[in-house]
């Protein structure tokens, strides 16, 4: 089986549609907290697998030897996110899965959360398991599904100067896992995975304008102010702090990659930023 954990956020949403599309529904198995939000891809032919990562017990017996395991991050930051990704990795060597992939983030990021997946990497290797590193780029959405402040104020606002970052859709980094999973010879490989154009904000406000017909300006700020936004905006503190850490990566240059695997690894140019955008404001 090829199996998608976190099947039903985002990120897994988009694999599983794009597996659907490649394989047989009864090949797949999706990974899910709740199968109620999984009830769309259950009707379809997909198997449900009901499993938590804070509970190492629901991983036994999930994965058999030969499976190819998507492990997409968890999204819960206040909890031991490296504790949670090792029960997925225990219960796929305990079973001898024929590859392990993992949403990872840019070997370039230094910002506080790439710590989390340095640690899962490390995990992963030490397991000795087939494994496939997928370092995934920002997405286009942390920008474009967030623009209502930004058309409400006229102003984009970040922390990043000029610095420009590659980022590419959610479907684009989707169709990466796609092909690895349902490809071959991608054993103990790692692809740095980001959109083939880099952009700064000026840019993204410029673009942004454009689409609107209205005047919406880049304001760049420090990383301080960024955070003290983010935290007046209700933002839990720590999590404002990583917000505006990620900013201060951006603008060192550390999420602009240029390695092309995205494109390379699913054969076709990575969604434009101006595509999202238009895809965000049709809404
Ligand atoms: P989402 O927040 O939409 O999805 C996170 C998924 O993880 C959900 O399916 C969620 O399950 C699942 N999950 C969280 N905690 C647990 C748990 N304890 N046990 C089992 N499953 C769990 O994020 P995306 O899909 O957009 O992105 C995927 C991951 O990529 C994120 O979780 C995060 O680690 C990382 N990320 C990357 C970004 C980037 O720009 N590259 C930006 C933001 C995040 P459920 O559906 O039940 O909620």
């Amino acid at each position: 089986s090829i199996v998608v954990t976190g099947a039903t956020g985002h990120l897994g949403r988009h694999v599983v549609e794009q597996l659907l599309e490649k394989v047989p529904a009864e090949r797949i198995t999706a990974v899910v907290r709740d199968p109620a939000k999984a009830a769309g891809f259950a009707a379809r032919g997909v198997r449900i697998a009901v499993a938590d990562y804070n509970a190492p017990e629901t991983f036994d017996g999930l994965f058999a030897a030969g499976d190819k395991v998507l492990l997409i991050s968890g999204n819960e930051f206040d909890k031991d996110r490296v504790r949670q990704h090792r029960v997925v990795i225990d219960a796929a060597g305990a079973a001898g899965v024929a590859l392990l992939a993992y949403t990872s983030a840019p070997g370039t990021l230094t910002a506080a959360l790439a710590d989390d997946h340095r640690a899962t990497e490390e995990a992963l290797l030490a397991s000795g398991l087939p494994y496939s590193l997928l370092r995934n780029g920002w997405y286009h959405e942390n920008y474009t599904e967030n623009l209502g402040p930004v058309l409400e104020h006229g102003a984009v606002v970040q922390a990043a100067g000029d610095g420009r970052l590659s980022s590419a859709s959610r479907a684009d980094y989707a169709a990466a896992a796609v092909a690895v999973l349902t490809g071959e010879g991608h054993e103990n490989t790692t692809y740095e995975l980001g959109g083939d154009e880099a952009w700064n904000f000026a840019e993204y406000a410029a673009e942004l304008s454009r689409q609107t017909g209205r005047e919406i300006a880049y304001r760049p700020v420090s990383v301080e102010a960024l955070q003290e936004i983010l935290t007046g905006a209700g933002v839990p503190g720590p999590f404002a702090a990583v917000l505006a850490g990620v900013d201060a990566s951006i603008e060192r240059g550390e999420l602009a990659v240029s390695s092309g695997d995205l494109s390379r690894l699913t054969g076709r140019p990575t969604t434009p930023l101006a595509e999202a955008v238009t895809t965000a404001l049709k809404g």
